[in-house]
Parts: structure tokens; C-alpha cells; sequence
């Protein structure tokens, strides 16, 4: 069969790409919670405690699919963030530098305090993504307490977090954008 190469791809004379360095599957899972923040540094009403209904997406990829011809089981994925979203619900985010810190922190329990920065979107979207990374980098066993389990499949890697504060604002950290760096 003829072929060619493009852009890193084999192109076979159909026109299918029969092999492509660059190429690479992605999947999303969606999450939503009610969470409360403070921007001490904002210079109008986003220095008031107030709350958002967050979307959280968490994107995955990876070059393979695994023996159920998936990226990673939806469910798997849900388990690994589950913990780390749900401490997320109903909490206040609070920068450790605020004057208000410890007013605010007597809420009692559900505090959550970003070491000299303000809480914005892009701060929680990068602080979800570095958690989410590292566990991901684990690998192996996901469970739930149903002690249900799923195994990260071998070179998934977390692509980025985008955080929507609104239905019309999101924000987004990126780990990496280049699929040169995809594990094999
Ligand atoms: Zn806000």
C-alpha cells in the first residue's frame, strides 16, 4: 500500500492515517460543587466572602487505549479526584496573607488556606491539577468504599483543569501541550 509521511503521520493512498506520532485520545469528566471564596486582593465586590457553583473539568489523555478500549474507565477517573473535589464542597478558600484569616477561619471546619495567593479560579485550577497529576503519576489501584477498584491503564497523564466560576468564566491550568512529551 502506498504511503506517505505528514506532519509526524503514515498516510496510507486512502487516506487514513495509519500511524501518527502526534496523535492521541482525550476524555473529560465533569464535576460540581458549591464552594465559597474570598479574593482579599480584588478591589471591588470579589473582596467579599461569596460563593460560586463550580464546574470542574478533568481532562485526561493518553496514546493507547487499554483492554476495554478506553483511555481510562470514567469511573476510575472519578474515583482518583472524588476525594480531593469533594473536600472542595460547601469549603471557604481563603489566602493564608488575608487580614480577615482567622475572623474567617472561626467558620470552624471546611477552611481552606492558599499559601500567599489569593484563591482565584487559575490558583484552584492549578492547585486541583498538581494533586491530580501526582496521583495520577501513582498509578496503579483507584477504589472507592464500595471497595470497588480500577486500574489507571499504563501513560494516562492529566492534561489540564479548567475551572468554570461561572457560566460564562472559566479557568484553565495546563500540565503540558506537547504530545512529544506523551508517554509511549
Ligand atoms: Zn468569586
Amino acid at each position: 500500500m502506498a504511503s506517505a509521511t505528514l506532519r509526524g503521520c503514515i498516510w496510507t493512498s486512502s487516506g487514513v492515517a495509519a500511524e501518527c506520532e502526534m496523535s492521541y485520545f482525550r476524555i473529560a469528566k465533569t464535576f460540581e460543587v458549591e464552594y465559597g471564596h474570598r479574593l482579599s486582593k480584588h478591589p471591588e465586590k470579589c473582596r467579599f466572602p461569596h460563593g460560586h457553583s463550580l464546574k470542574i473539568e478533568v481532562v485526561a489523555r493518553g496514546r493507547h487505549l487499554d483492554d476495554n478500549d478506553m483511555v481510562c474507565d470514567y469511573k476510575a477517573l472519578k474515583m482518583l479526584v472524588l476525594d480531593l473535589v469533594e473536600g472542595l464542597d460547601h469549603a471557604m478558600a481563603l489566602n493564608s496573607e488575608d487580614p480577615y484569616l482567622e475572623d474567617l477561619t472561626e467558620i470552624g471546619e471546611r477552611i481552606l488556606v492558599f499559601e500567599g495567593e489569593d484563591p482565584t479560579t487559575e490558583v484552584l485550577a492549578r492547585w486541583l491539577y498538581q494533586r491530580i497529576a501526582e496521583r495520577m503519576a501513582q498509578g496503579g489501584w483507584v477504589k472507592e468504599r464500595t471497595q470497588e477498584r480500577y486500574r489507571l491503564p499504563e501513560g494516562l497523564e492529566l492534561e489540564r483543569i479548567r475551572v468554570w466560576e461561572t457560566s460564562t468564566s472559566w479557568a484553565e491550568y495546563v500540565g503540558m501541550d506537547d504530545a512529544g512529551t506523551l508517554g509511549s
